[in-house]
């Protein structure tokens, strides 16, 4: 998996910061998560191919999480897209999107599909033989969802110098690959597991903004790989949480203690710090693995 963080600021698009907005890379899909404004131009910046976007999901109606989406929308329109579009994200999107295009006579001529989202349990958004996306529902001034990407089992590889070893045909290969046992060349049979390796462990990816605190999300979350979860403030502004429902650094440590995850990104931050490191050392407070969100960064799980 491969994330790039095209945007991770809260609020205002600034002349260095833009608001939230990540590109997710795993097992042929590019997944679009939020487009707060300037996505586009974020996209070609880091040469993100827009016809490889099939999937875009939005975690809530708040203008730096989805006023991107509306030109990126008609965009894809300009550049002649044929394929279908898929866009999750909190009940209304489908009236704000179709309402700028109606009023602008610019109705795409591509199929753009929308799934209006309006559970508060987890529910499974996308699902193909190799990946899965989950909601993770969050607690924000309106309704809003994280997303929960999870990779399936790999099958086992062959293991070809050992199937040599043992004298199997390679007629034989295919089948193996499909968890067959082997025939070495004296009868013998040779044990699937003897002849092929693990495959890589499945990986994991939370998206979680905004939210209030919330640690009902942990069950959902847990042993994920990476977690990216908001922290808009530092603890010595915490009252600020409860009435803008957003989280501190701290805070965002303590979901990814509970929650018992890799690695932890925080993001989302309020302009009004001078330096993002004391984000980084708050959270470090109470989880041992910290990084740091900034746009253009790039990160591999
Ligand atoms: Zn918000």
């Amino acid at each position: 998996m491969k994330l790039t963080i095209l945007g991770c600021y809260s609020a205002t698009p600034r002349t260095f910061t833009n608001p939230t907005s990540q590109v997710l890379e795993t097992k042929n899909h590019i997944f679009l998560i939020d487009c707060g404004e300037g996505t586009q131009v974020h996209l070609r910046k880091y040469k993100v191919k827009f016809s490889r976007i099939k999937h875009i999901f939005i975690s809530h109606l708040h203008g730096d999480h989805f006023f991107g989406l509306p030109g990126l929308v008609s965009t894809f329109r300009l550049l002649g897209r044929e394929a279908e579009l898929h866009i999750y994200g909190p009940k209304g999107i489908k009236e704000a999107i179709t309402l700028l295009l109606k009023l602008g006579d610019s109705w795409t001529n591509y199929p753009l599909i929308f799934h209006e989202l309006e559970s508060k349990d987890s529910e499974l958004l996308f699902e193909d033989d190799k990946i899965s996306v989950h909601t993770i529902p969050l607690d924000h001034r309106v309704y809003a969802n994280g997303f929960l990407f999870r990779e399936k089992p790999a099958p086992r590889t062959l293991d070809i110098d050992k199937a040599r070893k043992y004298g199997i045909d390679k007629s034989q290969f295919n089948n193996i690959k499909n968890g067959a046992d082997g025939i070495s060349k004296n009868g013998e049979l040779i044990p699937n597991v003897k002849i092929t390796l693990n495959p890589p462990k499945p990986k994991s990816y939370a998206f979680c903004s905004d939210t209030v605190y919330k640690e009902s999300i942990v069950p959902i979350i847990k042993n994920v790989d990476t977690l990216y979860h908001e922290s808009t403030f530092l603890e010595t502004e915490k009252h600020l949480c409860a009435k803008t429902k957003h989280s501190t650094a701290k805070q965002a440590g303590q979901i990814a203690r509970k929650a018992h995850v890799g690695t932890l990104i925080l993001g989302h931050y309020s302009t009004r710090y001078k330096s993002l490191e004391l984000f980084r050392e708050e959270a470090l407070q109470v989880f041992p693995n910290v990084e740091l969100a900034d746009d253009g960064k790039i990160f591999e799980i």
